[in-house]
């Protein structure tokens, strides 16, 4: 299936809040939920004043609300979610956990890239190595110890100079490390969902997937 190349913003406008998927221009004025508190299309701003919304509604877009955040198709969201249900612990947090330890999740978290779509292309263009070796998968899963680096030629993209200078970098999270003159990181430790700045209920995600 193809990755959808429509315009982004309208799928924050969709879900009613920020998804951060612009980079730069999602923290001024300029972004549309700012400006503009209702769905897109033409029934939008009727849309807001019809009636609560079914269990299912809001299950469903809890779940795609977290899905456009990390940039996945429903197949790939699925097989995450199955991967997550067989892991020990509670799913809804495995589920978390597992979508923050992708490889274009990481390279966003570290700023080497304004945002997750940013990052992807950045490991598709084979620009990004872990452990001393390039990878071209954006959901290659990190473990604790890997590390993350710009290749020899790739440091100095213009892009990863923009990311690492934004007065909007989000601040560096507590599991992850990076030497920004060597744009060289490290998985310090697997992240807990208390790490995770991601505000989303993933108890209802399960609860989708489990009818
Ligand atoms: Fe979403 Fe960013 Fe667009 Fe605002 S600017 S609607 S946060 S993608």
């Amino acid at each position: 299936m193809a990755r959808y190349t429509g315009p982004v913003c309208k799928r924050c406008r969709r879900e009613g809040q920020k998804l951060f998927l612009k980079g730069a221009k999602c923290y001024t004025e300029k972004c549309p939920v700012e400006r503009r508190q209702y769905p897109p299309g033409h029934h939008g701003p009727a849309s807001v004043r019809r009636r609560k919304q079914s269990d299912y509604a809001v299950q469903l877009r809890e779940k795609q609300k977290v899905k456009r955040i990390y940039g996945l198709h429903e197949k790939q969201f699925r097989n995450l979610f199955e991967y997550a249900a067989g892991r020990p612990g509670v799913t809804g947090e495995n589920l978390i956990v597992a979508l923050e330890s992708r490889l274009d999740n990481v390279v966003f978290r570290m700023g080497l890239a304004v945002s997750r779509r940013q990052a992807r292309q950045l490991v598709r263009h084979r620009h990004v190595e872990v452990n001393g070796s390039v990878v071209d998968v954006p959901s290659y899963r990190l473990s604790a110890g890997n590390e993350v680096a710009l290749r020899e030629g790739s440091r100095d993209l213009e892009l990863v100079e923009a990311s690492l200078g934004a007065r909007t970098r989000p601040q560096l999270l507590d599991w992850l490390a990076l030497d920004e003159g060597k744009r060289v990181g490290r998985v310090i430790r697997q992240p807990v969902r208390g790490d995770i700045p991601l505000a989303a209920q993933e108890q209802l995600i399960v609860e989708l997937y489990s009818k």
